[in-house]
């Protein structure tokens, strides 16, 4: 069977979270790697990103791509400190399709570094770039059997939700999205049904989900609630809020094995066969 392979390299929202309390599930922000046979597809480009760059170029994977759900900073700040990037012998393809305007990937990583914000722009990375657009529900074929569908999110200044699907089997990153309280988003629940795995953006619990209403975010239990009816065998809940403790995580992932056997929290360094 192809190798088809995911690694969460962050699972934090919003900001690292660094703390003693914190080691067991990790502090970095959003970042999860695929590896679909030879290929390698890194989704996001938050802090996670960083040791994960520093892995791939200890292995020598000179060309890999990204894609990015939109560019809040959780999901961008480890771009410029992507070690393979300044290296020329590199190629990679980095997409975005989030924008509601006529903003292009380039333009963004152009917008994002640059002085006073931050001191190396673009330009600087030695690595062959291809900046690609998109925009949802537009299908991007990567070759070698990759197929990635794309899914309009509800969030501010839009995210894309991704289904990367290859040799048979899916895994769907779907951060950051808002849902509806009651409801259960049909389209939604299509686009991921059947996958073996769904990423979902679980900051929020369904208590607290009333007090944070247009902040953009989901709880746990609306991730259950759509691989049940999407019939998707496995939910790895993510983009843990920052105060979120070990402790606290532990005795989540608890709770949520007990409402649903295929759930697991999204720890750094969590790896799996899909
Ligand atoms: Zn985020
Ligand atoms: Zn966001």
């Amino acid at each position: 069977m192809s190798r088809f392979e995911l690694t969460v390299w962050g699972a934090r929202g919003s900001i690292p979270a660094p703390a003693a309390a914190n080691t067991r599930f990790g502090s970095d922000t959003s970042c999860v790697e695929l590896r679909c046979g030879e290929r390698t597809i890194l989704l996001d480009a938050g802090t996670g990103i960083v040791p994960c760059g520093r892995k791939l170029y200890e292995e020598k994977v000179h060309d890999f791509d990204v894609l990015l759900t939109h560019c809040h900073f959780d999901h961008i700040m480890g771009l410029p400190f992507l070690i393979p990037l300044y290296k020329d012998h590199v190629s990679t393809r980095i997409f975005a399709g989030h924008f509601f305007d006529a903003t292009t990937c380039r333009n963004m990583v152009e917008r994002f570094m640059r002085p006073p914000y931050f001191p190396v722009t673009p330009k600087q990375f030695a690595a062959r770039i291809d900046y690609r657009d998109f925009r949802p529900p537009e299908m991007i074929e990567l070759g070698d059997g990759i197929l990635v569908r794309t899914f309009r999110l509800n969030h501010p200044n839009g995210a894309v939700g991704f289904r990367v699907e290859y040799a048979g089997r899916s895994v769907c990153y779907i951060t950051d999205t808002e849902h509806e309280p009651g409801r259960l988003d049909r389209d939604l629940c299509d686009f991921v049904a059947g996958a073996e795995v769904m990423i979902y953006d679980s900051t929020y619990t369904d208590d607290e989900f009333e007090r944070y209403a247009g902040f953009g975010h989901s709880t746990w239990q609306q991730g259950v609630r759509i691989c049940e009816a999407g019939n998707v065998a496995s939910l790895i809940i993510s983009h843990h809020d920052v105060l979120r403790t070990d402790e606290w995580l532990e005795a989540l992932e608890t709770e949520a094995k007990a409402r649903f056997a295929g759930a697991m929290v999204a720890r750094t360094g969590l790896t799996l066969s899909i």
